[in-house]
């Protein structure tokens, strides 16, 4: 079944694309099983060596991967260049994986006991159209350096990175079969990684009530199950911070990818008695904020992923919506959205639900217990930021905020070699850093007898 992508900063077709059905995934998954046995029987060394080629196959090819995605997904070409740049990474990171995937050696009584790390066998990666290329990466990365294969399906809307990352293992060398894009939908070819029983793992990346699907038909199976959902994260403005860079940095923590990312900054936390001197600052940053072309350097956002998308994103901005101030964006083809401040109470949707969009609500605060007790007030627990100069303050709100990722005085990013996930309805188990492998492996455990009273 052929399908069209389509470029959502000109709303051109780019690419048609043939979709997945049942039986192209049951091959696929077939096939999968097939490479995993004679992948977890390579050398370990001969594992990352292959490992390594795929990251200098990717690293060769940054440039086509970035303009690939500025053209599927309309990130910035600055970004895009970042996202293909952390699919290398993240390889060279797992690389070093394979031969020291040490297990452990327990003192007991009367033998030897000791601990295997074990594969999977294989993993199925369904990965969002928000971050195409390192959700992709930080799923099939660990999971072929703990010995597993992998199918993985892009979103409908943004299939062509991972296609080409699919081709670029196989012209490094990784077996036929170890990593397979199959493009194709959510309800099919994902489906179908939950309900087969030779995919032994789902990674699923995407929205949370998707997520809660996923995670109850792998129940059925007791299936691994690791998600990364949503977010409504807060960045919290303490009276005593750095106010000229905590609204310079504002819009960069939620405006980025045009604020579909799941851990955007998207509540402001303001504490009262510098709100109005923090909007002052704010509203240049945000009238600053650079909309248009993705493919220009100096663009710091493009548009929103498509048509549907944008309307809902509106729906957060009715008529009468308490529009603070608003940059600009270009009108005319392209899904548009213009980087939009909201002065909302705590109850407002635009407060209190994902938007995946450019749309901040901000609220003041009375003291640190209020500022906890509200950036707590959600079913999210992804990430947030603290700013302020006091350091006891930045780690004790650090400890009191529910989420997985928080940075302190700055806006940090996924870094691949730290774990990353949520709390609440975020998300379940964590992706990247050293214990990621541990989530593509099963741990065994044997003894060996080396007395007669064992
Ligand atoms: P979604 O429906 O959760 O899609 C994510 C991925 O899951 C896609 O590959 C999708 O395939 C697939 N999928 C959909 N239904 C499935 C099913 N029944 N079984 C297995 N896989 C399935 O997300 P969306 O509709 O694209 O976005 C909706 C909202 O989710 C966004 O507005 C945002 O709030 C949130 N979201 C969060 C993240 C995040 O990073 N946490 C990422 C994306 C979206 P198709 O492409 O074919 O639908
Ligand atoms: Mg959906």
């Amino acid at each position: 079944m052929p399908h069209d992508v389509i470029n959502p900063a000109t709303e051109q077709v780019v690419a048609t694309v043939a979709l997945c059905d049942v039986e192209d995934t049951d091959a696929a998954i077939a096939r999968a099983v097939r490479a995993q046995r004679s992948w977890r029987a390579l050398a370990p060394a001969e594992r990352g060596r292959l490992l390594r080629r795929f990251a200098a196959a990717v690293d060769a090819d940054i440039e086509t991967l970035a303009r690939l995605e500025v053209s599927n997904s309309g990130h910035t070409i600055g970004n895009a260049r970042g996202e293909a740049s952390n699919v290398r990474d993240v390889l060279e990171y797992y690389a070093a994986a394979p031969d020291r995937l040490f297990g452990k050696q327990i003192p007991v009584a009367d033998g030897v006991n000791i601990t295997f790390q074990e594969p999977l066998g294989v993993v199925g990666v369904i990965v969002p159209w928000n971050f195409p290329m390192p959700i992709a990466a930080w799923g099939f990365a660990p999971a072929l350096a703990a010995g597993n294969a992998v199918v993985l399906k892009p979103a409908e809307l943004t299939p062509l990175t991972a296609i080409r990352l699919g081709e670029l293992a196989l012209r490094a060398g990784l077996p036929e079969g170890l990593l397979q894009v199959l493009p194709g939908r959510g309800s099919v070819v994902g489906e179908r990684f939950v309900t087969h029983p030779d995919v032994r793992k789902v990674v699923f990346t995407g929205s949370t009530a998707v997520g809660q699907r996923i995670m109850a038909g792998c129940a059925s199976q007791v299936k691994r199950v690791t998600l990364e959902l949503g977010g409504k994260s807060a960045n919290i403005v303490f009276g005593d911070a750095d106010l000229e860079r905590a609204a310079a940095t504002a819009p960069h923590g939620v405006f980025d990818n045009a604020g579909q990312d799941c851990c955007a900054r998207s509540r402001i936390l303001v504490q009262r008695n510098v709100y109005d001197r923090f909007m002052e600052l704010l509203e240049p940053a945000v009238r600053g904020v650079v909309v248009g072309d993705p493919s220009d350097a100096l663009t710091e956002m493009g548009p929103l992923i498509s048509a549907q998308h944008r309307a809902k994103v509106a729906g957060y901005v009715p008529d009468g919506a308490p529009v603070a101030f608003r940059g600009d964006a270009p009108t005319g083809d392209g899904f548009w959205f213009p980087p939009t401040v909201l002065a909302t109470g705590l109850t407002d949707p635009a407060f209190t639900e994902e938007i995946f969009g450019p749309v901040v609500a901000v609220v003041p605060f009375d003291d640190e217990a209020d500022a906890v007790r509200i950036a707590n007030d959600t079913e999210y627990g992804l990430s947030g930021s603290i700013w302020t100069r006091d350091v006891a303050r930045a780690l004790r709100v650090s400890r009191a905020v529910e989420a997985g990722n928080l940075s302190v005085n700055s806006h940090s990013s996924v870094r691949y070699n730290t774990p990353f996930g949520g709390f609440k309805q975020s998300g379940l188990g964590r992706e990247l850093g050293p214990d990621a492998l541990d989530a593509f492996t099963e741990t065994k455990n044997v003894f060996i007898p080396t007395s007669e009273g064992a």
